[in-house]
């Protein structure tokens, strides 16, 4: 099947590009390997998450948030509000589709790509001359390689499959991770009972939600340095010292982190309060599992009911893009730096792999859209003469 452009994944970032392209009647294709648009809403996400940042930084292209729905958006409401944008915008994109391979061919200057029907189990082949990978920096979860980690005998989860603690409580449940995803889960599981202990090595800010809603506001106007001095200063007078509680900060400041290594403060819910109340313990790294018990960095040895890893997700698109290079490095994110991170070469681009969140989705979306406008008109120009319209929905 040959198209104008082919976005690989319906996740926000596919969704808003479709919606971008639609814009400027560029007709595309989305494939998506699973059954439904926004799979990490829709399935992998915890009942309790809401959004980190403020509505006004979550927005997708063309549909800005209500203006009675709440400052910060429970994850149902996103995914209400992505049902609309999905029905608004007629976004259809085919479902079952796995990426497998795509390669540029240099004889016709076009992106040959293979997708398995999941459903049929047949490998598809699509041509497209704009290729849009959209398949997020969350598209394989990561676990660390433990000694022993498979002779554990209780219950192993990842955090993408972790719902709530309601079935934890009165269970002795170890945290691995103290990201986000792992200071959030740790407060849910002792909100419902569970003992609790996360694991804290490395140096994080922590922060509150509204501290990040005013750095990113006043960021807009002064230096980061100053940015991260303001938010600092609030951070200690609201927190205090925590290194007594295991939490140590980085040297550099959290925005400037942010910005340049993609490292995420901790926004807090409320775990802070039950580190300090030892309702949450901290404990130091792991050093070997053996059957349900667990041997710590500390010498200690504790046994667990259940582990949760919060150890985060990686981007994968360099595994299936065989020229992946055109715009990723090995890690499979973007070779270029912020903001040059979303165009490569041989008409290949990236939406959402800039560790910027919605806010870059948005931007990235945009910005993609109207370079491929450009470069169908440039083309159109030199060889076909003025530039012509391209054909409406449906888009395939
Ligand atoms: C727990 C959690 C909380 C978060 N909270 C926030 C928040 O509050 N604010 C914020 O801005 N960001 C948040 N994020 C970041 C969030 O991931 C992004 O903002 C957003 O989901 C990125 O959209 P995306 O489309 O780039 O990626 P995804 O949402 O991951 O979508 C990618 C899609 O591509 C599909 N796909 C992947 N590989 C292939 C393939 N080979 N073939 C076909 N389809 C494929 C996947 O199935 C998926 O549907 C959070 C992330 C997590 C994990």
């Amino acid at each position: 099947m040959e198209n104008m452009v082919l976005i690989v994944g319906a996740g926000p970032s596919g969704l808003a590009t479709s919606v971008c392209l639609s814009a400027h009647s560029i007709p595309h294709v989305i494939l998506e390997r699973e059954d439904i648009y926004a799979s990490l809403w829709k399935k992998r996400a915890y009942d309790r998450l809401k959004l980190h940042l403020a509505k006004e930084f979550c927005s997708l292209p063309y549909m800005p948030h209500l203006a009675d729905s709440p400052t910060y958006i429970p994850k149902d409401m996103f995914v209400k509000y992505l049902d609309e944008y999905v029905s608004t915008f007629n976004i259809q994109p085919l479902y079952h589709r796995s990426v497998e391979s795509a390669c540029y061919e240099e004889v016709d200057g076009k992106w040959r790509i293979l997708a398995r029907n999941m459903k049929s189990g047949d490998v598809e082949v699509y041509v497209a001359e704009f290729l849009v990978i959209a398949s997020g920096e969350n598209s394989a979860k990561y676990i660390p390689d433990l000694p022993g980690l498979y002779s554990f005998k209780g219950e192993m989860i990842h955090s993408n499959e972790y719902k709530s603690g309601s079935k934890y409580a009165n269970k002795d449940v170890l945290v691995i991770g103290c990201g986000n995803s792992g200071m959030e889960i740790s407060y849910d599981l002792s909100t419902f009972g569970a003992q609790t202990s996360i694991v804290i090595r490395n140096p994080f800010h922590v922060v509150s939600k509204e501290m990040v809603r005013l750095g990113m506001v006043i960021s807009k106007y002064l230096p980061v340095f100053v940015v991260d001095f303001i938010v600092l200063l609030m951070a200690n007078i609201k927190y205090g010292d925590l290194s007594k509680y295991g939490i140590r900060r980085p040297k550099e400041g959290p925005f400037y982190l942010k910005a340049t290594a993609g490292r995420a403060p901790v926004i807090d819910v409320g775990t802070v309060e039950k580190i300090k109340s030892k309702e949450i313990k901290v404990v130091p790294g792991i050093s070997s599992i053996n059957g349900k018990k667990v041997l710590l960095e500390d010498g200690a040895e504790r046994e667990f009911d259940a582990i949760v890893f919060a150890t985060g997700y990686r981007s994968i698109a360099n595994e299936w893009l065989k020229d992946y290079e055109h715009v990723l490095n090995e890690t499979g994110l973007p070779k270029n730096n912020f903001p040059h991170h979303w165009k490569g070469e041989k008409n290949l681009y990236c939406c959402g792999l800039s560790r910027r969140g919605l806010f870059g989705v948005s931007m990235d979306a945009k910005a993609i859209a109207e370079d491929i406008k450009r470069v169908i008109d440039e083309k159109n120009v030199k060889v076909k003469g003025p530039p012509r319209i391209l054909s409406l929905l449906p888009y395939c």
